[in-house]
């Protein structure tokens, strides 16, 4: 059967509105259309793809596995996820791991344990949630209105209840709302879909002191911050403070779907038998995936390789905006990095992404006015140089109009 865009309209319901191109095949940071078309990959499947496309050790992982065993369901346990489980435990504060499908799953378990557990060891009253503007934590009805953009849980009826919104980087605003019934503070130690904003250390250091005070769980979303991203195995890691429970996925399955939460013993026993699961979590190949990515990221050469990509990508950018004057300041870390548009370019950011994509360069997007990079933590230099010069050219052609 010929496959082609306009099959999208006619079959799928119509949340996304995807790229003209199909991309059928990928290798390292490349990509190849239906048309043989080649395109370097900044994009990354937005932070997922932590070792480009196809790398050897997740091939290989999955192929072995795939003769083996597949699924179970949770009735009996797997080694690839006991395997998974304990490299996590060891390289992290967690002493604990579930596993899901997706971010989202592993967040709406934090969260239902976080109310769990605040239930069993307070009471009923203490319930608050305290989240951030522009925070992102994925589309079930209790993340998305945990979320900091009311226009994704708007229109789906009554939301669930007790959550509120505080703004990042502002320690006050916090203060004004934590008190003795909030069962716990979320946040991304790195806001991603936000716009990629940084942590200041005052910021989340206080809220940390805040939760303390307050007997309040700290909850970490790092599902785009985490395996690797900002050259720490984890963001937390780098900011000196840990939190009481930590979500990851995206990276953690390398492209697999898989997602995970962390936690410590004492909390993690408030899930007790039969309050919470799922069908796949733990899923035999997933997590055979999932241990080849952690184990091949957490490695000093694969981690100082993101601090070293950074540096390259932050000197060609203020390149670019040497030349071209298109934006005020480069924002993220690691390789989940963005440039903020001038004045000149609000609300341009996905017209800087599809000049990019028509010249053969694949970018993202957080938000209207940041262009975003999430690229594999093991580009090659020389694919990120040539993936800059069709930035350049893309550039070009746009200030060239504007
Ligand atoms: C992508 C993302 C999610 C949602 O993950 P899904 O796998 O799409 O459910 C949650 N939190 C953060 C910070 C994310 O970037």
């Amino acid at each position: 059967m010929q496959v082609s865009r306009s099959l999208f309209d006619e079959v799928m319901v119509p949340n996304y509105a995807p790229a003209p191109m199909i991309p059928v095949k990928g290798q390292g940071s490349r990509l190849w259309d239906q048309s043989g078309r080649e395109y370097i990959d900044f994009a990354g499947g937005i932070a997922v793809n932590c070792l480009g496309h196809c790398h050897p050790a997740l091939v290989s992982a999955l192929k072995e596995q795939a003769d083996k065993l597949w699924h179970l369901s949770n009735t009996m346990t797997n080694e690839p996820a006991l395997q998974l489980a304990k490299a996590l435990v060891d390289a992290t504060f967690a002493e604990k791991v579930y596993f899901a499908n997706s971010g989202a799953e592993a967040n709406e378990a934090a969260l239902k344990l976080a109310r769990r557990w605040a239930k069993n060891e307070f009471g009923e009253q203490k319930s608050q949630i305290i989240a951030f503007k522009q925070g992102f934590h994925g589309r079930t009805f209790f993340t998305v209105t945990v979320g900091g953009q009311a226009a994704y849980s708007d229109g789906f009826g009554p939301k669930p209840a007790d959550i509120v919104h505080a703004e990042y980087n502002n320690l006050d605003s916090v203060k004004a709302l934590i008190n003795d019934n909030t069962c716990a503070v979320m946040l991304e130690p790195l806001q991603g879909e936000g716009g990629i904003i940084t942590p200041t250390a005052e910021f989340i250091q206080g809220v940390r002191a805040l939760c303390d005070q307050h007997n309040a769980l700290l909850i970490f979303d790092e599902v785009q911050s985490g395996v690797g991203r900002t050259g720490e195995l984890y963001a937390y890691m780098g900011l000196g403070v840990t939190p009481d429970i930590l979500t990851t996925a995206k990276a953690l399955g390398g492209g697999f779907p898989i997602g995970a939460m962390l936690t410590t013993t004492a909390i993690a026993k408030h899930l007790v038998v039969g309050t919470h699961g799922s069908t796949y979590g733990g899923n035999p190949l997933a997590c055979a995936v999932g241990l080849a990515a952690f184990n091949t990221v957490n490695s000093p050469a694969v981690l100082q390789g993101v601090k070293e990509r950074e540096a390259v990508f932050r000197e060609h950018l203020q390149a670019l905006n040497a030349k071209y004057n298109i934006f005020t300041e480069i924002r993220g870390q690691g390789l989940l990095l963005g440039f903020a548009l001038n004045e000149q370019y609000q609300g341009k950011a996905r017209d800087f992404m599809l000049a990019a994509a028509d010249e053969g360069l694949l970018m993202l997007v957080a938000g209207p006015n940041v262009v975003r990079m999430a690229p594999s933590l093991v580009i090659p230099l020389d694919d990120i140089h040539q993936g800059m010069a069709l930035l350049d050219k893309a550039v070009a052609k746009l200030v060239a109009k504007a």
